[in-house]
Order: structure tokens, then C-alpha cells, then sequence
């Protein structure tokens, strides 16, 4: 098959690249390993929107955060995602923290962060009664956000394919060569060739690198863990808390964040595997709620779930040996032409996933000299949730598909499932079901309506019960009937 332009990986930058190609008069393509979109970095992470005071003045880093930031209420309306600003508390316990604090507010005000102010002890518990009340001050940034990380992504390929972008599912890149100006993509059973190649594939970026022939960069994976607690516990957390550590503490501190759907994500501890390993540590997470019973000595901690994330660290090799390297930008090494890179992109990815896929395809139109198309809508229709309707609201539908309650944790009916599978691209397994319609993430997570959404998915893609996956290759849920007929 052939395209202008194909992208590798449909993470979060791969589906907002290729929403942002679906602008210009291209052919453009996502290949995409795994069976659907968003199931690596992006779908374990932290989901705050930063407001930027952690980036370097003058950096594209910090351009595209501060900007990325202030756009983001637009962003989610027309893409029908749910965001929430109920802004940051940055915490600390003593003058070295503070000192950290007021370099922060100093900068974060050099780069055109609205509304940052130093806060008294007093004024931090007010806003926040559960922190701790040794708090000794606390930096509120107004601006800082939430968003479902894998519903952003979704909802960003959803809108790339109805702009014409195709993606296609279980295609491991193994191979790239070159034919002429162009590229040839070796997967396992077919071969693509594109015009131009952008590598998206996110921990797994250095090794599509050094397929095309850049060898600068190479991936250190870094893990850790998060904690979820249940929506209904009684102590509220207001606002997204970050906490670094000062001293020699072992521990990086944490940040505790209110979800869009309610719940309480504590988290990330850092370890250095150097495997793309997403098994949770149980020295880590035991760090993890000794941090969260000290900043939040009254929290309930009903964790429902524990799960991990990877960082893609990219390191090069500088004057002293192997470095840290900083390369939060679409790379274009001048010597392979017609080759774009996001390699080691790391926070605040997500915020900036829009930026990122934006850069990229403003250079690969003007590489491939491509103009704009007339038709592009950058508008999605948020997907019917009946949980978010009133008690009036509900009342009112008839019987049907969208009263039918399928998952009751987390309310959500068969007429949400459907539209789950029956999307472009739709949900294949019961994890990609759960990313797109939460069914399956509350309190008994998933025992009651698994059985039930496994039956809607076989009817409706027209397989056998046994074949669907839970998540990637090899989680079948089902190993085969107890008794024929049954
Ligand atoms: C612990 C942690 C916390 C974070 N918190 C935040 C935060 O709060 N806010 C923020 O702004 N950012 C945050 N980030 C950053 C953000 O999550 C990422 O930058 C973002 O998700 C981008 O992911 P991606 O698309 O690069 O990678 P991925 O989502 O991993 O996508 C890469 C895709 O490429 C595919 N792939 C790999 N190799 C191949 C191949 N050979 N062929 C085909 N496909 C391939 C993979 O299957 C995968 O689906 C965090 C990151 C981490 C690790």
C-alpha cells in the first residue's frame, strides 16, 4: 500500500500528527503495532495539563506548554473531550522547598503563566483542607488541568480518520528501506511505502530510528507506579497537588490529581528498569502510600486499582560519555531526507500532543510541498454518556439500547458500548471498550459487566467468544466451552 506520508505509532503524538496531516492534500497512514490506538504511554500517565512552570524559559518545550494551555479549553470542545481546570497546588514543607517555589514563580511569571500567587500555610489549607498541616507554603497555578489522556487520543484519531487518515491495526514496522526519495515499510505480512515517515513510536522510538538510519538517540525506559482511588471516599482532594521532596528523602514526591471522572490518581514513584515492564513494584507502591499518608494525612485511601507507567528517556552520547538528551521537538536529521522523529518525548507530552503533531505536519507538507484542503473539520460530537445526563434527562429516554445498563459502576449503557466498537477506529478488546466508555473502571472493576461486554464484542465483530482479548496479544479471557452447546 502506498501514502504520502505514514506515520509509526498511534500513541497520543501519532494520532495528533496524523489529525493534523488529515489538513493537507496527503495520503496519510498510522501503523500502529498493537490492535488499537492509545494503548502505550498514553494510556499511564499523570493526565494533568500542565500550565508550564516546570520548563525551561525559551525552550520549545516551554512555548508550546504555555500555549498548549491556554488553548486546551478550545481543543477538548471541538473534540468533545471532557477537561478541568481545577488548578495546582504546589507543595512544600520547608525553606528549600520554598526556595524551589519562588524560582518557579519567577520563571513560570518570565514565561506568561497567569495568575501564579505564593501562598500563606493558612491560605493553602483553606483551599485545601486535607493537605498536611505542617504545609509551610504552596504555589497555586490557576491554570492547570486534567483530561482522560486515551479519550483526548481517541477522540484526536477519531477526528483525523473522518478528515480521510487511515490507520491500520497489528502492524509492526520490523524493516525500513529505501527505494529512490522513498520509504518501504516491512511488517510482518504486508509492505507500505510513504513519500515521507514520521516515527511515533513513543519507548520504541530509538529502535525505528536506527531502522531508517539515525542512530543519535537511544531509549532508557524509567518505570513507576500509580495508585486509584475510589470515586465515593469521602475526603475530596480539590485540586491537582504536586509535592517534590526536599533533602536527601529517597522518594521523588508525588502528585495527586482529581479526575474528570471523579476518581483520585496518587502517583508516579520512579524506578530505573531499563525494560518496558508495566508490572507495578510492591516496594514502590508501598512508598507511594507512605508519600500520600504525609501529604494527606486525612485521606481515604480506597485504592480500587494500581497500575504503571514507562518513561522513554532518550540519552545521547556527549563530551563525557552517555548524557540525558533534551529532545522535546520533531527531529529531521538533514542527512536522512523525508524523515521526521519524535524520539524520547516525555512530560508534558500530552499537553503538548497537539503542538507536537502540528510541528510535524507543518514540516512534512512543506517537505512534500502539500497545501491545505478545504474540507477539514477539526469537530468530533461527544459520544453519548448517560451517566452525565440529569435524573430528568434519564427519566425521559424510553427503553432501548441507551437505557440498557450494562456496566452499573460506572453506568454505562449497551448503547455506548456499540458505539464504542462500531467507531473509526473502534474498540477491539475489552480494555479498548473500557478506554472509550469507562465500562469496567469502577469499584469491582469490571467482575460484573466482563461477561456481558465480552458477549456484545464477539456478537458484533462476528467472532467466537474465545478469540476476544482483554487488552494485547494473548489476554484471551476465555480458553474454549466446559460443555459443548453451552
Ligand atoms: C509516567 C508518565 C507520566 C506522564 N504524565 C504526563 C502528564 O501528566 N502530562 C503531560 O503532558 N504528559 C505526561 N506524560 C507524557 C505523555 O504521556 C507522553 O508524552 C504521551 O503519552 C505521548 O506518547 P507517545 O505517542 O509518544 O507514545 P505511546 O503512547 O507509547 O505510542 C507509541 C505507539 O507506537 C507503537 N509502536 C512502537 N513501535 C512500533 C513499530 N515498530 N511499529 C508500529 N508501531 C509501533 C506502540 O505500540 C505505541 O502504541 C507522562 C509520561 C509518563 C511516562
Amino acid at each position: 500500500m502506498e501514502y504520502d506520508v505514514i506515520i509509526i505509532g498511534g500513541g497520543l503524538l501519532g494520532c495528533f500528527a496524523a489529525r493534523e496531516l488529515s489538513r493537507y492534500r496527503l495520503r496519510t497512514a498510522v501503523l500502529e503495532a498493537r490492535e488499537d490506538v492509545c494503548t502505550g504511554i498514553s494510556r499511564a500517565n499523570s493526565a494533568i495539563i500542565y500550565a508550564g512552570q516546570d520548563t525551561r524559559p525559551g525552550t520549545l518545550k516551554s512555548r508550546y506548554c504555555v500555549h498548549a494551555n491556554k488553548n486546551f479549553d478550545r481543543l477538548c470542545a471541538e473534540l468533545g473531550v471532557r477537561f478541568a481546570r481545577p488548578g495546582g497546588l504546589m507543595a512544600c514543607f520547608g525553606e528549600e522547598g520554598y526556595g524551589r517555589l519562588l524560582r518557579k514563580q519567577k520563571k513560570g511569571g518570565q514565561m506568561g503563566i497567569e495568575g501564579l500567587r505564593m501562598l500563606s500555610r493558612e491560605e493553602a489549607l483553606e483551599m485545601e483542607p486535607l493537605l498536611n498541616p505542617e504545609v509551610y507554603r504552596a504555589l497555586w497555578i490557576p491554570s492547570t488541568g486534567t483530561v482522560m489522556p486515551w479519550e483526548l487520543g481517541i477522540a484526536a484519531a477519531e477526528n483525523g480518520a473522518a478528515n480521510g487518515a487511515e490507520y491500520h491495526f497489528c502492524q509492526e514496522v520490523l524493516a525500513i528501506s529505501r527505494d529512490g526519495r522513498d520509504f518501504v515499510l516491512q511488517c510482518e505480512k504486508e509492505t507500505f511505502r510513504c513519500h515521507a515517515l514520521l516515527n511515533c513510536a513513543g519507548l520504541y522510538a530509538d529502535a525505528v530510528n536506527r531502522m531508517a538510519g539515525a542512530d543519535r538517540y537511544v531509549i532508557r525506559p524509567a518505570a513507576g507506579d500509580y495508585l486509584v482511588l475510589d470515586k465515593g471516599i469521602r475526603t475530596k482532594v480539590n485540586h491537582i497537588l504536586f509535592w517534590e521532596k526536599e533533602g536527601k528523602e529517597k522518594s521523588k514526591g508525588m502528585e495527586a490529581v482529581p479526575t474528570v471522572e471523579g476518581n483520585l490518581l496518587l502517583g508516579p514513584t520512579e524506578r530505573q528498569d531499563e525494560v518496558c515492564d508495566y508490572r507495578t513494584d510492591g516496594r514502590d507502591l508501598e512508598q507511594l502510600t507512605g508519600d500520600a499518608k504525609q501529604l494527606l494525612p486525612q485521606l481515604d485511601l480506597a485504592v480500587i486499582r494500581s497500575f504503571s507507567a514507562v518513561r522513554p528517556r532518550a540519552f545521547e552520547t556527549g563530551e563525557e560519555g552517555e548524557e540525558r538528551a533534551d529532545c522535546f521537538r520533531v527531529w529531521a536529521p538533514e542527512e536522512i531526507l523525508g524523515f521526521f522523529s519524535m524520539t524520547g518525548i516525555v512530560t508534558p507530552g500530552l499537553t503538548c500532543a497537539r503542538e507536537l503533531g502540528r510541528d510535524a505536519a507543518g514540516q512534512i507538507a512543506a517537505y512534500l510541498g502539500a497545501e491545505e484542503t478545504k474540507t477539514f473539520s477539526g469537530s468530533r460530537r461527544a459520544p453519548f454518556r448517560f451517566r452525565r445526563l440529569s435524573p430528568e434527562e434519564r427519566a425521559q429516554l424510553p427503553p432501548s439500547d441507551k437505557t440498557d445498563l450494562i456496566c452499573r459502576c460506572e453506568q454505562v449503557t449497551r448503547e455506548e458500548i456499540l458505539q464504542a466498537i462500531h467507531a473509526n477506529p473502534g474498540a477491539v478488546t475489552l480494555d479498548g471498550i473500557k478506554r472509550r466508555t469507562c465500562a469496567g473502571m469502577g469499584r469491582c472493576q469490571g467482575q460484573r459487566c466482563m461477561t456481558e461486554i465480552l458477549k456484545i464484542l464477539a456478537e458484533e465483530r462476528g467472532v467466537p467468544a474465545e478469540r476476544v482479548m482483554k487488552d494485547g496479544p494473548g489476554s484471551w479471557i476465555l480458553s474454549g466451552a466446559v460443555k459443548k452447546g453451552v
